[in-house]
């Protein structure tokens, strides 16, 4: 068993809910949250002997007290962290989500470089990093997640240099090209800050290509035999394909709530194929083109129309920036009017929600559709694909996957498309809907066998084992 391990993310991975006895907690929705979440209530909860949790709760200092009283379920302590109600706007939606997000997911047009964001994404960060300091002892392990972050890791190295330090990018990191177009100060503190880390992973050896790439153009830096030596320290920058708890998904059939789930959805899917797709609300997930091809496939197969039904699921997320509310808008529209152009008073040919799904109805939806269409225009990896791939111990069903997704790298036997052609999505669709049983088997099989190989656990093992090399190598050059 090893020591402690500190987790940090922007977020606690839980909401707060009022209701009739007080408050309660419920897990929030997310790729960061499902992986490491998976991870400590599998393997990780043997390795280390105490885990903490650190970030913003989703609720003020007053009501965190009361709801902390009655939290259970979660095998590790929660180290609650609160920016000001200005600074954390101007850090989150303003730096993080208004000049990272969109910059690093291939929308520089999108970017607002105002450096008041910047100065308060820097005093969050530094917030993060003074309590964090108050609770850190020599040989604890801390764990930084995400882009809200970057600054993070060289911040608490300047405070506890001995520390061991691990960051880890959730989303895509741009071509060097693209990092460049952040105002040049900024480039070199973000880069210096994520090189607090002593290991450095993202989802693809792309990705790290990307980094190490901008750390010659930016910084000047340059990696040798597999290391960057950066202030007399070795780091290492590697590729971590972030993956999902396998065998949830593969046993979810027999668990009776997923079971009653998928009868329910097959009852409204009656003798007509399905389609299904769920995401967060978010430019980046290519929700608009997904439906702009849908409504194509059913002008270009008539034979359709009647017999097939799309339910599109949409998370809320992130509503109060204006690009998201304003997506929100156009998506219920587009619905709207295919449906009352297309539909009959028998027929709705989308079933849209706009709403989080419990697990069992997610499990229900993965395993009863036909279709599963997973279109982003860029994700850094979209675990949603290989949870529907590892749900299905039928073997049945097809995945359209967009090569734009990190998980385009592994899951190379779904149907790829390009998210920005449609004609070739709705073509895509209709591959997917004739496609011959036997040939379905074969590429799910394929595809399971690879996800089971290298989950979540493996991922993490991964991970931990690399950190610890880079530790002991750090060791012997000392
Ligand atoms: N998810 C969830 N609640 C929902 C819908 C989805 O918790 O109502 C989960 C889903 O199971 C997946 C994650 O949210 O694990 C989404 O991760 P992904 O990598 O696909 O996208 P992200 O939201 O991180 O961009």
């Amino acid at each position: 068993m090893q020591k402690r391990l500190l987790i940090v993310s922007n977020r606690l991975p839980i909401s707060i809910e009022k209701n009739n006895e007080g408050y309660s907690f419920r897990q929030s929705s997310g790729g960061l949250v499902s992986a490491v979440g998976a991870y400590l209530k599998g393997h990780g909860r043997a390795v280390f002997s105490e885990k903490v949790w650190a970030g913003v709760p989703d609720c003020d200092e007053d009501i965190w007290s009361l709801a902390s009283l009655n939290h259970g379920g979660t095998d590790y302590n929660f180290l609650p962290i609160f920016p000001s109600t200005s600074d954390y706007e101007n850090y989150y939606n303003g730096f993080s989500n208004s000049v990272l997000w969109p910059l690093f997911h291939y929308f520089p047009s999108l970017a607002d470089y105002r450096p008041d964001f910047f100065e308060a994404y820097k005093r969050v960060n530094e917030q993060f990093a003074e309590k964090l300091s108050q609770v850190i002892h020599e040989d604890d392990t801390v764990w930084i997640h995400d882009y809200h972050l970057m600054l993070l890791p060289g911040l608490l190295r300047k405070k506890n240099p001995g520390i061991t330090i691990a960051f880890f990018l959730h989303i895509p990191f741009p071509s060097a090209e693209l990092f460049r177009v952040i105002p040049r100060g900024w480039q070199r503190e973000l880069l210096e800050g994520v090189l607090g880390a002593d290991l450095i992973g993202f989802h693809t050896a792309e990705y790290v290509s990307h980094f190490l790439k901008s750390l010659e153009l930016s910084i000047g830096l340059e990696q040798e035999n597999d290391y960057i030596t950066y202030q007399h320290r070795e780091i290492k920058a590697d590729a971590f394909p972030v993956s999902i708890d396998f065998s949830v998904f593969d046993n979810a059939h027999r668990l009776e709530k997923v079971s009653l789930a998928r009868d329910r959805y097959l009852a409204i899917k009656g003798d007509k194929k399905m389609i299904f797709s769920v995401d967060r609300l978010d430019y980046t997930k290519g929700i608009f083109n997904r439906l702009r091809a849908f409504e194509h496939f059913l002008t270009t197969n008539p034979s359709y129309i009647g017999k097939i039904v799309f339910i599109m699921v949409v998370v809320p997320s992130r509503h109060s920036i204006f690009q998201y509310s304003e997506r929100k808008k156009r998506i219920d529209e587009f619905i709207g009017r295919l449906n009352s152009t297309m539909g009959t008073i028998s027929w709705q040919p989308v079933i849209y929600q706009y709403d989080h799904l419990s697990f069992e109805d997610l499990l229900g939806l993965y395993t009863a559709c036909d279709v599963a269409l997973v279109t982003p225009l860029r994700d850094g990896m979209n675990l949603v694909a290989k949870e529907f791939v590892a749900s299905r111990n039928d073997n049945m069903g097809v995945l359209i996957l967009s090569e734009m997704a990190g998980a385009a790298f592994e899951l190379t036997e779904s149907l790829l498309i390009n998210p920005n052609d449609v004609l070739e999505m709705a073509e895509t669709i209709s591959v997917a809907l004739e496609m011959d049983p036997l040939e379905q088997g074969r590429r799910l099989s394929v595809m399971r066998e690879r996800i089971s190989r290298y989950d979540v656990n493996a991922w993490a093992l991964d991970f931990f084992t690399q950190l610890h090399r880079v530790k002991e190598r750090q060791k012997k050059l000392d």
